[in-house]
């Protein structure tokens, strides 16, 4: 069994990100960046998540480089996560180790993509210094872009998430940041990847923005905090499952939902589901979906 969690606003928090109902609670400090504590975890979805370890391999799923996953002393300190996918799928961890098979593997899925430079000159059609802070190439693979998003503008920048389809990139923005990030690489492939380097059978999952979708798909069972981009898209498609808290109650939610799914035996899940949809029915607001097991 897999856990397989996007970390950003998904189970660790900026002090900005966790919300009214954290911001005089305790927390425990999990980034340290240049002498100062930025990220955040609740002690009690750590306590969650040490429980969930214990029968499941926790595996961090990641848009950072590997450098900046490295600066969650907290998670490796605690959890050990022997296989970690950083980088937004351009790497997979092995033991703190890049795998270079997956490193071949990628190079060759980012031939078909546009070349970056290609990429970044299309994007510089549309940047000005007005809203567009800085930029840089990270680990060689995708563009993260610092934005300021009230200036942002919206035609121009949903033209150029068309433009970049085109060239089999994708564009996701959380928070102040923007992501370009070429169709070759993803988080679900590289999840799928430390599925069958671990032998595992069932997945589940958790993630709260666009670039998290490919890991929802490559799971058996998926939950999404009650914020972010992918709860803006689809609070009403019915889709997902969302959490019933925001901000980082949201980490505790889905930390104990997924740990009442792997509770529950394969077979029994379609009960489940069933109860569920009764449930949905008599209560609209819930909106529970799971994906059928599949071994
Ligand atoms: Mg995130």
């Amino acid at each position: 069994m897999i856990f397989a969690s996007d970390l950003d606003r998904t189970l660790i928090y900026s002090r900005k990100a966790m919300g009214a109902a954290f911001e005089a609670a305790e927390v425990i400090p999990v980034e340290l960046y240049q002498g100062e504590h930025i990220s955040f975890m609740s002690p009690e979805a750590s306590r969650l998540l040490v429980e969930l370890s214990k029968t499941a391999l926790f595996v961090p799923v990641t848009t950072r480089t590997i450098e900046q996953y490295e600066r969650i002393f907290y998670i490796r300190e605690t959890f050990q996560p022997q296989y970690a996918v950083t980088s937004n799928g351009g790497n997979v961890l092995i033991d703190g180790v890049p795998d270079p098979d997956w490193q071949r593997h990628v190079n060759e899925a980012l031939a078909r993509s546009e070349d970056a430079k290609k990429v970044i000159e299309a994007f510089d059609r549309i940047a000005s210094p007005e809203w567009v802070k800085s930029y840089r190439h990270s680990d060689n693979l995708f563009y993260s872009i610092i934005l300021d998003r009230e200036k942002m503008p919206l035609d121009q920048v949903e033209d150029f998430r068309k433009e970049l389809a085109g060239m089999y990139w994708n564009l996701s923005i959380q928070g102040r940041k923007m992501y370009l990030v070429p169709n070759g690489v993803s988080k679900g492939d590289g999840l799928l990847h430390v599925k069958k380097l671990a032998g595992a059978s069932r997945i589940a999952a958790s993630g709260d923005s666009l670039l998290d979708e490919s890991l929802l798909k490559a799971a058996d069972y998926a939950i999404v905090p009650r914020h972010g981009e992918i709860y803006a898209a689809h609070m009403e498609s019915g889709i997902y499952t969302f959490t019933d808290r925001e901000g980082m109650g949201a980490a505790e939610d889905l930390i104990a939902k997924i740990t009442e799914w792997f509770a529950a035996p394969p077979a029994s899940i379609e009960d489940a589901d069933a109860a569920v949809q009764a449930a949905n029915d008599t209560n609209p607001q819930i909106s529970e979906t799971r994906k059928p097991f599949q071994p």
